[in-house]
């Protein structure tokens, strides 16, 4: 079942600057900060009341959101949806012709399980299903 909002990602080239600006816009928080390896990025989310922002750094030049960043500039990279269980709601999608990114959900910041779907599924926007198996 999907469930609604999890977060927005947006793909930055300074975390640090990012983070200060976000929170000097908005007066958010910092929640919390980790490298993703299998993604190759540092994240950092901060929460703007009941919103999750996820700043996305690429670590290499082979990131994914290096590629975003080079193709398309920095700003708004994805939306995430909490979806419980995740993996059934890829599943169902692939069943139907739908193209993914992933067919298996793989880690996530903040011990999440992530799977994403190709941006052509859903006109251009990256879509993101989020299980978190703590809930
Ligand atoms: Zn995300």
């Amino acid at each position: 079942m999907i469930k609604g909002l999890d977060h927005l990602g947006i793909a930055v080239t300074d975390l640090d600057a990012a983070i200060a600006q976000w929170i000097a816009l908005t007066g958010g928080i910092l929640m919390h900060r980790e490298v993703v390896a299998s993604q190759q990025v540092e994240v950092a989310v901060i929460t703007i009341g009941a919103l999750r922002i996820e700043l996305l750094q690429p670590q290499t030049e082979s990131s994914p959101i290096a590629k975003f960043i080079a193709r398309r500039g920095a700003g708004i990279h994805h939306l995430a949806l909490e979806a419980a269980p995740a993996q059934a709601e890829l599943d169902r999608l692939k069943t139907a012709g739908v193209q993914l990114i992933d067919e298996h959900l793989r880690p996530g910041a903040e011990h999440t399980e992530v799977g994403f779907l190709h941006p052509r599924a859903a006109g251009g926007v990256l879509l993101e299903f989020v299980e978190h198996p703590d809930r």
